[in-house]
């Protein structure tokens, strides 16, 4: 399998720290307001590399935290007078509706920075201890050009660097021993929300959760580090720096970034406003549109969102949903008989699968993996139908069912029957007695229970229960 490593410019080939195994960490979002879709490509998009991993085989442990304190959040708070953490409850609770809406499995583990405030302050005691940071007048910063591969990722010089704008902002930037000294720790304002610490009762920087957060959940190696293409500099370059400083070790063995989702070709982001929420697109599609909008491009690319687009992404779900669901029919409607797998069903059947997998193991080029998928439906809906045999039917939809896995696109929802279609199957099956056609009547009754759903005749007509 080959990613793209940001931090070489290149294709390599993934190699796991333990076999069978891989530890993953994605920056999560500052929880002050809904997310928009901007915030769910990279959620999107590393669940399903999470998810192609797992139909690997591999034990993945997956990370992604929520940033539950920071400028944003307490400005937040202060606007509604509640306290922060009301702020951040409400947004993370939301957040986790968003992503069950897009099908997006719940990490491993989904820290909160909040929660990890003692372990922030051991590594950056440590770091103080290296000589790698130090405290001036209860901040504390990290002494940037003591780290000698710092701008490796990014691919920056260290003498042409400016601090980030995303760097926290504290008074006295006179002084850092360095305009490039970035802050770990730094002291509370009135009304802020606070911890105490060796040097003040204050708040962690930003950069230094994430370092503390995977190390403590994943160890001080892992193997994929992710995050939005803005995070490169100076988020994960710092994080390295601090890492790499505290432990001594290679942080992250790959570092993948993925483009923006852009609106007019512009980045999608809160500040500019040109944003929507999940929850506008929740009213407008299905969840699961946006998914598959988001993976029909390649991750490296950036992606302009359009209506267009979405009801294209829309047409080609339901496509795909609707093959899965035929199949899934004729499966269950299929007695047993006996039938065995000719190599030539097999071959045609595995040759699909072969290019998805091909495309996904080629730095997970969704957009490739989703043709292979549509060339799949493509021969389902023109070469199988009531007259196939059981084994090819059931060889076909469990291999469309766990490509549909991987890319999250859920079958099982629409498979299950609305209420509205039993009441019709009852009708006909009642129309079907009336009729003396008995034998259509149970035909109806076995289908519905096939579904699991059963039938009661009473004197006040018939009932139905789900078994
Ligand atoms: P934030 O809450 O701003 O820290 O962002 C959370 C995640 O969303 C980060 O990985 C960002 O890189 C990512 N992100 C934010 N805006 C966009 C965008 N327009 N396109 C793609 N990813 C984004
Ligand atoms: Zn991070």
């Amino acid at each position: 399998m080959k990613i793209y490593n940001t931090m070489t410019r290149s294709k390599e080939e993934f190699v796991p720290i333990e076999p069978g195994r891989v530890r993953m960490y994605v920056c999560g979002p500052t929880v002050y307001n809904l997310i928009h879709i901007g915030n769910a490509r990279p959620m999107i998009f590393f669940d399903t590399v999470r998810r192609y991993f797992e139909y690997k085989n591999y034990q993945v442990n997956y990370v992604s935290n929520f940033t539950d304190v920071d400028d944003k959040i307490i400005k937040a708070a202060k606007e509604e007078g509640v306290d922060a953490s009301v702020i951040s409850r409400r947004y993370i609770d939301e957040c986790r509706k968003d992503m069950a809406g897009m099908g997006i499995e719940p990490a491993s583990t989904t820290p909160l920075a909040t929660q990890e405030i003692d372990v922030m302050i051991r590594m950056i005691q440590t770091l103080i201890d290296k000589g790698f940071a130090y405290n001036v007048n209860g901040t504390v910063y990290y002494r940037t050009r003591k780290f000698a591969g710092y701008g490796k990722l990014s691919g920056k010089n260290i003498d042409d660097l400016r601090a980030g704008n995303r760097e926290l902002q504290v008074t006295g930037e006179g002084e850092k021993e360095d305009p490039l000294d970035f802050v770990l720790w730094k002291p509370k304002k009135e009304g802020e929300p606070y911890w105490e610490s060796p040097w003040s009762d204050g708040r962690p920087g930003w950069h230094i959760e994430c370092s503390v957060m995977s190390q403590k959940y994943l160890g001080d190696e892992i193997d994929i580090h992710g995050g939005g293409e803005d995070l490169i500099f100076p988020h994960h370059e710092n994080e390295i720096a601090q890492s790499e400083a505290a432990t001594g070790k290679p942080f992250a063995h790959y570092w993948m970034h993925n483009a923006f989702l852009t609106i007019d070709k512009v980045k999608m982001s809160k500040s500019l406003g040109n944003f929507f929420t999940v929850r506008d697109i929740s009213e407008k599609y299905d969840l699961q549109v946006l998914r598959f909008f988001m993976l029909s491009a390649h991750y490296r690319s950036p992606l302009n969102f359009s209506a267009e687009l979405m009801d294209g992404a829309k047409s080609g779900l339901d496509r795909i949903v609707s093959a899965a669901v035929r199949l899934s029919e004729l499966n269950e409607q299929k007695e047993a008989d006996g039938s065995v797998l000719s190599d030539e069903d097999k071959q045609t059947a595995d040759a699909f699968v072969s290019k998805f997998e091909t495309a996904m193991e080629d730095d997970f080029n969704t957009a490739d993996a989703i043709s292979a998928v549509f060339e799949m439906v493509r021969y389902i809906n023109a070469s199988l139908n009531e007259s196939s045999s059981q084994a090819v039917l059931s060889y076909y939809h469990d291999r469309l069912e766990a490509l549909c896995e991987v890319l999250g696109i859920n079958t099982s929802v629409r498979e299950e029957l609305l209420d509205a279609d039993i009441e019709a199957m009852i009708e006909e099956r009642q129309a079907a007695r009336k009729a003396r056609n008995f034998a259509r009547a149970d035909e109806i009754r076995r289908e519905l229970q096939d579904k699991g759903i059963l039938l009661e005749d009473t004197k006040e007509g018939v009932k139905w229960k789900k078994a």
